[in-house]
């Protein structure tokens, strides 16, 4: 499908959605499904007159793309010139052949959760006591552990959203973490949750990460993004947070010191210039956070705000939307997003292939497209394992893989890439 194709796909798709709403009398304001400024300009002017060499000539002086020149590589641009473009990135945000992985494990304190996201086959509802659970903090601890004691030096804690957690429960989690496992790095809670927090104990985002920051919290991941469109979330999760709120969540964690990563969930809903506006919005917040306004060749952003984008595809299976998108997109689609991502966020350091959601395969392939990073072991994974997705790996495997790929294998310890062994 040609570029303006797909824009007029979009206003029509936007269109009906509208209509849909109005037909299930749905009680959303129709305003809220108007595309989002960066959207609204793709769906006027399209991709129309955008030159290759135009482009090549600015990833070559380290100079910013725009989001018309972001949706033509998205979509028409030929897939071995992508990965010729975000290897230049790649290598100037990262010039050594590196390729960095952790070993971590992502443990979750409940899977009850009253936001019935229709992607998620994790959640259960409140009261289902067959299938759900919702850990003490001293049970979450010896779940952990059994992890550290495998050699995990990052723990990424997530879990569903309710307003019976107290905001104490999650400054006790942290406080004992701290307590029972210095020396591991806390990774702990996504956006929602962190509205959640301020929903039920009525603090702003700034004064929840003080409190837990002061508890030990480290570094935030990214969960929750999906698409930062609201016109796809309100499809997607009409019950979670807006756009907006995720990005202000992330905004006040770094003012707060605490630096977090970015995610994506694409391969659903969304259009091509859906996954334009995301990224658009992600280097927005880190320029606010102190990436550079005007990249310059030679000259690498760092110490705030993001410090990785990590998308991955849809997994359809036992979700809810399974009926209506009942297929996952496929490597392909993943490596135009890894690409392009690595050249539209100019202003951010690392980007991860992932050889859990894509497969082993397309994650040493995606290495060639601008990554740096294989991600975490994951010791323990139970989001997509519930959406029937299950890949193992160890840390002799994840070396061997990378290898294979044709870079040099390194562990890092946390996600602030600090790297603690070589191989
Ligand atoms: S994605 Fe998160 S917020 Fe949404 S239903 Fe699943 S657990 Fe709840």
């Amino acid at each position: 499908m040609s570029t303006p194709e797909l824009v007029t796909k979009a206003s029509e798709v936007m269109r009906a959605e509208r209509q849909r709403l109005q037909q299930d009398g749905a009680t959303v304001d129709p305003a809220a499904l108007l595309p989002g400024a960066v959207l609204a300009d793709l769906v006027e002017s399209g991709a129309d007159g955008v030159q290759l060499q135009t482009i090549r000539d600015k990833v070559n002086a380290g100079a910013r793309i725009t989001p018309q020149e972001g949706l033509w590589l998205l979509t028409q641009a030929p897939l071995i010139i992508l990965a010729e473009l975000a290897n230049t990135w790649r290598f100037r945000h990262n010039p050594d052949p590196r390729v960095t992985f952790v070993i971590d494990t992502n443990p979750n304190y409940t899977n009850y959760c009253d936001a019935d996201c229709l992607f998620c086959a994790f959640y259960r509802k409140p009261g289902d006591e067959e299938q759900g659970y919702a850990h003490s903090v001293d049970e979450l601890m010896g779940v952990i552990g059994r992890s550290v004691d495998l050699g995990a030096t990052t723990v990424l804690l997530q879990g569903g959203l309710l307003d019976a957690i107290p905001f104490d429960y999650y400054l006790d989690v942290v406080r004992e973490f701290k307590r029972r496992f210095p020396t591991v790095h806390p990774h702990l809670y996504s956006a929602p949750e962190i509205g959640k927090m301020r929903e039920v104990s009525g603090l702003s985002y700034d004064d929840i990460f003080a409190a837990l920051r002061e508890a030990g919290l480290e570094t935030m991941p990214g969960g929750g993004a999906e698409i930062l469109s609201d016109r796809v979330r309100m499809r997607l999760s009409p019950k979670k947070q807006s756009c907006q709120e995720w990005i202000e969540i992330h905004k006040a964690a770094h003012r707060q010191g605490i630096r977090t990563t970015a995610t994506m969930m694409y391969g659903h809903a969304e259009q091509p210039a859906d996954i334009i506006e995301h990224l658009e919005c992600l280097r927005r917040v880190q320029d606010e956070a102190g990436g550079s306004d005007v990249p310059v060749a030679g000259q690498v952003p760092s110490g705030a705000g993001f410090t990785a984008f990590i998308p991955w595809s849809y997994k359809p299976s036992h979700t809810p939307f399974e009926r209506q998108f009942p297929d996952e997109v496929g490597p392909t689609v993943y490596l135009r997003v890894l690409a392009v991502s690595r050249i539209y966020l100019d202003n951010i350091q690392h980007i991860q292939s992932s050889w859990f959601s894509e497969g082993k395969k397309a994650g040493q392939v995606a290495l060639h497209f601008g990554t740096d990073d294989f991600g975490g072991t994951l010791i323990e994974e139970n989001v997509l394992a519930e959406a029937a997705h299950h890949v193992k790996t160890t840390t002799e495997e994840t070396v061997q893989l990378i290898r294979e790929s044709g870079f040099e294998p390194a562990r890092r310890g946390t996600p602030l890439y600090d790297v603690v062994e070589t191989y």
